[in-house]
């Protein structure tokens, strides 16, 4: 299901959907999440006449509200129209992982430069989610509690790693299983990677957090405000909702995956879109936090990575996953295959109970059917329309920095200094075989080979 016929579902004009249908497309809605818990967002209200600004952006999630943020900072009259309400797309719904290396660089040989620029860029920001809130006082459970990446086995890719991050100045060491014991409190893995970088974050929080820093510093912000249409005048465009629009020369669309929206509908066949789940747990017990995870890494297993893994400011366990094909709704079952890993991976909690507090879905937006070698994509839409969007897995960091760089380069009237480059959509081949893939054929595998201690 689209975003267009859930908010229509929502507003009554279409029958109501089946549940299984919005678990399916990552569109339950947002207090199913675990991460709005802690106190309320204040709502922002709909547009309801018309205005005029310097740029207009479409969506708030990590991208939408980190570029509007940007742009207020350097003194742009700036517009946010979100569906919604901030983070209530894939922002708000995620992992929570601060990740602060790149999957890999393969996609980067298509840049002019081979990718240089983006690479040192992204070295030298990989701290963007914990600059950011330090720097407007964001409260989003940022903390750089560095991340293991945890094996079974020696992988020689992740000793590759280790040296290729090394040599950036990362600091980064292999460890082996006395060390990992120490940081996981589990004999489980014999072979990691520990970054002393990168952690955890609330994503809803830090996105929210970003839009009301925005309009602390002028940025306009409407929630349920569905953009329905992009008309252009003369040098001008007419972004317009039900209710109102907004005249502005630029106009910058950050919808992540864009399926259902009417405008530029070419944008909707350039991602491989990919369901994925979320689960937390109720707080854990004093007893439990002692035995897992004791340094509170931000925990990927290798290479698999079935059950990515943190403890967040609550004490709540939180994991995501890839549901299997046509069970995105089945959330007992998704938290029993989590327990599973868990008790085996910690014995000790084999009669401890431990309970789910919310589980939920959100979409991805994917550039490749190579899951590591999704990148973000920056498109011309038309003349004085930038779409940036498809940040796949990779939005925290991701999704900051290169919001940051576009307003940047929007508000100095540089584009060319944006470190992505500028393409035209695209429509990639295929677009559901990705899912097939990996929700009939990998994941099952992969919860396979798990169970029965193969990986
Ligand atoms: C379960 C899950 C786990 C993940 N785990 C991690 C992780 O641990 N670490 C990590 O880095 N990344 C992770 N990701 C990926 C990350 O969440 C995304 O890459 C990121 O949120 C994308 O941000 P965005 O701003 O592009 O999109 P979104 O957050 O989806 O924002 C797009 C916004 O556009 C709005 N919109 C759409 N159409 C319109 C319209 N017509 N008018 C107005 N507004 C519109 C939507 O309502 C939405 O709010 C995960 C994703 C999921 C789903």
């Amino acid at each position: 299901m689209s975003w267009s016929k859930y908010r229509r579902a929502v507003e009554g004009q279409v029958p109501v959907f089946p549940v299984s249908d919005a678990y399916e497309s990552g569109v339950v809605p947002i207090r199913f999440s675990g991460w709005p818990l802690p106190r309320q967002i204040p709502a922002y209200p709909a547009l309801d006449h018309d205005i005029e600004a310097d740029i207009v952006v479409v969506g708030a999630g990590l991208v939408g509200s980190s570029l509007a943020l940007r742009l207020a900072e350097n003194g742009v009259r700036v517009v946010v129209l979100e569906a919604d309400q901030p983070g209530s797309g894939a922002s708000g719904r995620n992992a929570g992982h601060v990740q602060p290396y790149l999957a890999s660089f393969a996609p980067l040989q298509a840049h002019a430069d081979q990718g240089r620029r983006f690479t040192e860029y992204f070295i030298e920001h990989r701290d963007v989610v914990f600059d950011l809130c330090r720097k407007h006082g964001l409260e989003a459970d940022a903390v750089k509690s560095g991340m293991v990446d945890a094996a079974c086995r020696r992988h020689v890719a992740l000793e590759n790693k280790v040296k290729q991050w090394k040599a950036f100045g990362y600091d980064v060491d292999l460890v082996g299983a006395e060390r990992l014991k120490e940081l996981l409190g589990t004999s489980a893995y014999s072979h990691g990677v520990h970054w002393r970088e990168g952690g955890r974050v609330n994503p809803y929080l830090f996105t929210n957090g970003m839009i009301a820093a925005a309009v602390r510093l002028g940025a306009r912000v409407y929630g349920n405000s569905a953009v329905l249409s992009c008309e252009r005048r003369a040098a001008y465009w007419r972004v317009r909702t039900a209710t109102g629009s907004v005249h502005a020369q630029q106009v910058v669309l950050c919808t992540n995956g864009h399926a259902g929206n009417p405008f530029f509908p070419e944008l909707t066949r350039t991602q491989f879109p990919l369901v994925a789940c979320g689960m937390a747990t109720r707080p854990l017990p004093q007893e439990v936090l002692e035995i897992v995870n004791p340094a509170r890494v931000t925990l990927m297993q290798y290479p698999a990575g079935l059950y990515p893994l943190i403890i967040d400011g609550r004490n709540r366990l939180i994991t995501a996953t890839i549901p299997g094909a046509g069970r995105a709704q089945r959330a007992a079952d998704h938290f029993a295959y989590f327990l599973r890993y868990l008790r085996r991976t910690y014995p000790q909690l084999r009669d401890t109970p431990i309970e789910m507090e919310s589980y939920w879905t959100g979409m991805t937006a994917n550039s490749s059917s190579v899951y590591d070698a999704s990148y973000p994509k920056l498109y011309r839409a038309a003349e004085g329309v930038l779409a940036l969007m498809n940040f796949g897995s990779w939005g925290n960091v991701m999704g900051p920095m290169l919001g940051v760089n576009l307003a940047d380069a929007l508000a100095s009237d540089r584009l060319q200094d944006c470190l992505l480059p500028l393409e035209t959509p695209k429509a990639v081949q295929c677009p559901g075989l990705f899912e097939t893939k990996i929700r009939r054929v990998l994941i099952p595998a992969a919860r396979w080979a798990d169970r029965f201690n193969l990986v």
